[in-house]
């Protein structure tokens, strides 16, 4: 059975009180309703881990990392080691953000060995790809997608892999304001899943958590998380607000 997941990715925002607020704030609001087969991850910024790992410990929800280096231990001024990420009880990382491709010179063959790092360590990478707006305007959104899945992913072992959780995120749905449709998500989803299958075969396709990241919100969450290949949500902006996120989580009705 694959896992549900709501995980919401704070990126850079909040000091560490507005954090800790909103940290105690997703947990009160979760114990008052949330559906019980669905994994809340909250991925704060990486000076707030340990925190949020001990709130997220007693409040039944689990805590990402956004990022950590592709390196071992050493000289590497101002990286987080998958094994320090670790060690403040991080269950989740993000890698692949469009933002880390575009800002931070990310390619995939980076992510990849940052894939490697994670999975070393024993931390779930939550893998995000998608296409530009241009490149689905010309048509090109799966080769797109397929490239990158085929290069940061497919070389894992099939052990490895069954590790993975992927997110679909277009990137002209993030932040935007503009939410890939249902049959749009749905559609992308399922290819994922057959590329997983076609290396890997579909008893592993199957088991593989397929997120969807864009512009998420309470009002869209619920059509968009009913799709049969779409397991959960990476959830931006709606995530810096306790409310708007546990309703998202709350909208997960499958
Ligand atoms: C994201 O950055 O992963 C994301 C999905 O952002 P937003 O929900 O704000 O579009």
């Amino acid at each position: 059975m694959r896992k549900k997941i709501v995980a919401g990715n704070w990126k850079m925002n909040k000091t560490f009180s507005e954090a800790e607020g909103l940290l105690f704030d997703i947990a009160d609001l979760l114990s008052e309703s949330r559906p019980k087969d669905v994994e809340v991850v909250v991925c704060p910024p990486a000076i707030y881990l340990e925190l949020a790992s001990d709130i997220a410990q007693q409040n039944d929800f689990s805590c990402g990392a956004q990022n950590l280096s592709q390196y071992d231990p050493g000289a590497y001024t101002g990286e987080l080691s998958a094994e320090m990420v670790k060690s403040a009880g991080v269950k989740y990382v993000i890698l692949g953000h469009s933002e880390r491709r575009t800002y931070f010179g990310e390619n995939d063959e980076i992510i990849a060995a940052k894939i490697s790092q994670a999975l070393k360590h024993d931390i779930i990478p939550i893998y995000c790809c998608g296409e530009v707006l241009q490149e689905r305007e010309e048509n090109r959104h799966f080769d797109v997608v397929a490239e990158q899945v085929n290069k940061a992913l497919c070389h894992f072992a099939n052990h490895e892999i069954r590790q993975v959780v992927i997110a679909y995120e277009p990137v002209w749905a993030i932040g935007t304001g503009k939410t890939a449709t249902p049959a749009q998500a749905q559609e992308m989803h399922a290819y994922i899943r057959s590329l997983i299958s076609r290396h890997y075969g579909q008893e592993t396709a199957e088991e593989m958590s397929i997120l969807y990241g864009g512009s998420c919100n309470p009002g869209n969450a619920a059509e968009i998380f009913e799709q049969p290949d779409v397991d959960g949500g990476l959830i931006g902006g709606a995530s810096l607000k306790a409310d708007d996120f546990v309703k998202i989580i709350n909208s997960f009705k499958k």
